[in-house]
This record gives structure tokens, sequence and C-alpha cells, in this order.
């Protein structure tokens, strides 16, 4: 079980509101699309649920547990950034091991559970390489096996593919499909790309100006918009 409820979070950076009260529901294995252009809050909202940036005021409540004042890794959820710099030093088993040794997991353990994400993304034979070795893709993957071996009941992906190209996107995108059904997880992915959105969400909701100017599924926002941003953003080609 993974829900997540905002209540008028709100984010002030010195004099300027970056969030103006955002009320939000996600359900369990949904897979949740934040999208909205550049500036209007997706990254902030993003880190304060993952608890690397306080809110100024508002609730933040995961499986019925407020968790305003619960440390990052103590919250179960796993972040994926955009870019997504792993270890160059070390392997690519190593990388995706390093938080679990950090938190103090012991080898025979953490070779289990790097083993078994690796299985899930398909990184098996690479396990051994250093990420210079790697194409984009591939590092991708590895940024998003460091989230999987912790086993977080929330997903947050701050545009994980934007580094990638055309191609490549659209198999990751796939990939990231196949992984939501595969580990039954929620799911809350940030993009400024309107496809990405369309394409992979239940449900997506639309930031602009740190505000929610609509949310509900891909179909509900492209047949009935609730204005012309929204229109204009999802609605009609352009
Ligand atoms: P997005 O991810 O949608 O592009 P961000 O959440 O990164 O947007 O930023 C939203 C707004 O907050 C921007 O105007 C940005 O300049 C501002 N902002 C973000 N982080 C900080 C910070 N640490 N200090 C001051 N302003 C910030
Ligand atoms: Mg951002």
């Amino acid at each position: 079980m993974a829900t997540l409820q905002l209540t008028q979070v709100a984010k002030r950076f010195d004099d300027t509101e970056v969030l103006k009260g955002i009320d939000l529901e996600v359900n369990d294995r949904e897979f949740v699309v934040f999208v909205g252009p550049s500036g209007c809050g997706k990254s902030t909202l993003l880190r304060i649920i993952a608890g690397l940036e306080s809110a100024t005021s508002g609730d933040i409540v995961v499986d019925g547990e407020r968790i305003n004042e619960v440390g990052p890794a103590d919250r179960g959820l796993a972040m994926v950034f955009q870019s997504y710099a792993l270890y160059p030093h070390m392997t690519v088993e190593d990388n995706m091991g390093f938080s679990l040794r950090l938190a103090g997991v012991g080898k025979a353990q953490r070779r289990d559970k790097v083993r078994e994400a690796a299985r899930i993304l398909q990184l098996e034979p690479l396990l051994d390489r250093k990420p210079k070795a790697l194409s984009g893709g591939q590092r991708q993957r590895v940024a998003i096996g460091r989230a999987i071996v912790r086993n977080p009941s929330i997903f947050l992906f701050d545009e994980p593919l934007s580094n990638l190209d055309a191609a490549l996107r659209v198999q990751m995108r796939i990939e990231l499909a196949r992984l939501h059904e595969e580990l039954d997880a929620t799911m809350i992915y940030v993009t400024h790309d309107q496809i990405e959105a369309m394409t992979m969400a239940d449900k997506i909701v639309v930031l602009q100006a740190g505000e929610v100017e609509q949310v509900g599924s891909p179909m509900e926002l492209y047949h009935h918009p609730r204005n012309r941003f929204v229109a204009g953003f999802i609605g009609s080609p352009k």
C-alpha cells in the first residue's frame, strides 16, 4: 500500500511563492505524471514530497501518516533525477548497492538485492562495468536500479529521460511502464513533455505557476480541458 495526500502544500523562497496551496491525491499503484512548463514548480513539489525541501505550509501524508517532519531516508520513497550522476570509479554493482552499504546492509544481502534489481532492469551482464563503459540508456537504468534496491513504496522521477535521444526515450517509456507493472509500485513522474504525459500516465496533474490547473486521466484532459492553458498543453496538437 502506498497512497499520498497533499493538502494545501505551499512553498515560498524569499518573497516568491513558488507553490500556492497544492491539493492532490495519489492512489496506491497509480502512475501519476506532473506536467507543466519550465519553472512552474514541478521539481520543488517532488523535492518536498521526497523530504529534500520543506514545505512552508500544508500537509504531506503517506498511507495516513503525516510525514512533514520525517527525514528523507525514512520516508520509504526513492527519487530518480534527470542528471543521474553515477560514481565513475565504482562498478555498476557498487553504484547500485551504495545506498544499502550506507544504510549498513550486509554484503550478501546487498548482493541479492542488486542482482534482483539488475534482473528486472536487464543489467545483469553489465554489473562489473564502470559507468563510462555504458550507453546513456544503460546509465539511466543503473540510476533507476539504485532506487529499486531500496524497495520504496513510492518512486519519484524528475525528468529522468530528458538527457536521452528521442529513440531511446521511446524505449525507456516502454521499460518504465513494464517496471510499473512488475514492481506494483506507486510512481510519480515529472516531465515537461506532453507525449510522455499522455502515454505513461494513469492520472495527469497539470501545473502552472505553482498551482494545479487540472487533474484527470489523459483522455479526460484531452477531450475536456478546463481552460485554454490545458488545451494548449495537452488537448490540441500544436
Ligand atoms: P520546474 O521543475 O517546474 O521547472 P522548479 O520547481 O525547479 O520548476 O522551480 C520553480 C520556481 O522556483 C522557479 O521560479 C525557480 O527559479 C524557483 N526556485 C527553485 N528552487 C529555488 C531555490 N532553492 N531558491 C530560490 N528559488 C528557487
Ligand atoms: Mg524541474
